[in-house]
């Protein structure tokens, strides 16, 4: 199975063999040592001062993040234009920060002139901007140094949920106030520990929830709980991975040929080359065909996409992602048998017209 899945991600077999050690204490001085060295690689990878290691999903760091927002004055932009940025924003109505939003729907792109008019606008009275580096969704990606720039132009603090870009794309992330990421996705490892990345000193707050104080976290040298070693261990080999082949050029070059032929074929992929991550494909399948059952017969295909998320059966998107390890001979074919998957009329014809092999079973679509 070729996976093409935002996650969980192909993992490489030494992240495997590190990951499979038997557990050591969070206590131990190895284990402190160690866990200290992966704090360091992880700024180097993304050029920040500081990183916590938290045990959960991305969501949680998140949260963290919107915790840290709730203590400044002033207000907040959440720029929004997909579910995952729609998560931000939820998680920032639920923390009761004051915010307003710039919003796309779906499946559009920011553009940074609408951001730098807004800002002009309100002029003083934003203090800190929060969206997705990438949005996940629809690959819509920003270019993070004119973000970057923009922000600092205006003397806003940008917080950015960067947990589709590390690994896929170099990240310098030394402008922003605080970043987020996983172990899961593109660094490589197994899913369960969130990344905070942060510029700046954090003190610990008594307002904010114990387990979601990242100032704590800092003053117990980042291990305050149970923190599992083996998640640890393949986060660093997995990030000691990502720093050797950081200057690697074959992702982008991947990228390009695919999307060339995505345009050949006509197939529409939702977001544009310049406004594009270059590990992100969502297509929009034509409404006759169900993007739902498109998908479940590339998985009998041996290729596993992303394309059973609500948000994405919702839109009748699909969705390729080049996070995993992958060779250019894995995926240059697969736009022309997404083509010749999808005929020109009804959905219900992809069962009768193709051949699929035996023992496939289309259950139902799910929404
Ligand atoms: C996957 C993803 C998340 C959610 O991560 P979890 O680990 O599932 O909580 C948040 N934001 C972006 C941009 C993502 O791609």
């Amino acid at each position: 199975m070729i996976n093409l899945s935002p996650g969980p991600v192909a993992i490489k077999p030494e992240v495997t063999a590190a990951f499979i050690k038997a557990p050591i204490s969070h206590r131990c001085d190895l284990f402190r040592d160690d866990f200290q060295a992966t704090r360091e690689k992880l700024c180097q990878l993304v050029n920040c001062t500081n990183v916590e290691i938290i045990t959960g999903p991305g969501t949680l760091a998140n949260e963290m993040v919107a915790a840290q927002l709730a203590q400044l004055d002033g207000f907040g932009l959440i720029i929004t234009c997909g579910e995952f940025s729609n998560r931000l924003k939820t998680i920032a109505s639920r923390q009761q920060l004051d915010f307003s939003e710039l919003h796309q729907d779906m499946g559009e792109v920011c553009e940074l002139d609408e951001l730098e008019a807004r800002l002009e606008f309100e002029a003083g009275k934003i203090t800190w901007i929060w969206t997705t580096h990438c949005e996940t969704s629809t690959g819509f990606m920003f270019d993070l140094e004119r973000l970057a720039r923009i922000a600092n132009d205006h003397q806003v603090k940008l917080c950015l949920d960067c947990i589709s870009t590390i690994g896929t794309v170099p990240l310098n992330l030394e402008s922003v106030y605080l970043a987020t990421a996983t172990s899961g996705k593109a660094l490589g490892s197994y899913a369960g520990l969130a990344l905070i990345f942060s510029n700046h000193e954090i003190q610990a707050n008594p307002k904010i929830p114990y387990c979601l104080d990242l100032g704590m976290y800092h003053d117990k040298a980042g291990i305050p709980f149970t923190i599992s070693s083996a998640l640890l261990y393949g986060l660093k080999k997995a990030t000691e991975i990502h720093l050797e082949k950081r200057h690697d050029k074959r992702l982008g070059l991947i990228s390009n040929r695919l999307r060339q032929r995505f345009e050949q074929l006509d197939l529409e992929v939702v977001i544009d080359i310049s406004h594009s991550s270059p590990a992100v494909f969502t297509l929009a399948i034509p409404t006759a065909v169900s993007s739902w059952q498109l998908g479940h017969l590339l998985k009998e295909q041996g290729y596993l996409l992303s394309y059973e998320s609500e948000y994405l059966v919702k839109k009748n998107y699909i969705q390729i992602c080049l996070m995993s390890p992958i060779a250019f001979e894995d995926v240059i074919t697969l736009p022309d048998l997404i083509k010749n998957l999808i005929p020109t009329t009804k959905a219900s014809e992809i069962q009768i017209t193709k051949p699929l092999g035996t023992g496939l079973t289309l259950s139902k679509n799910p929404l």
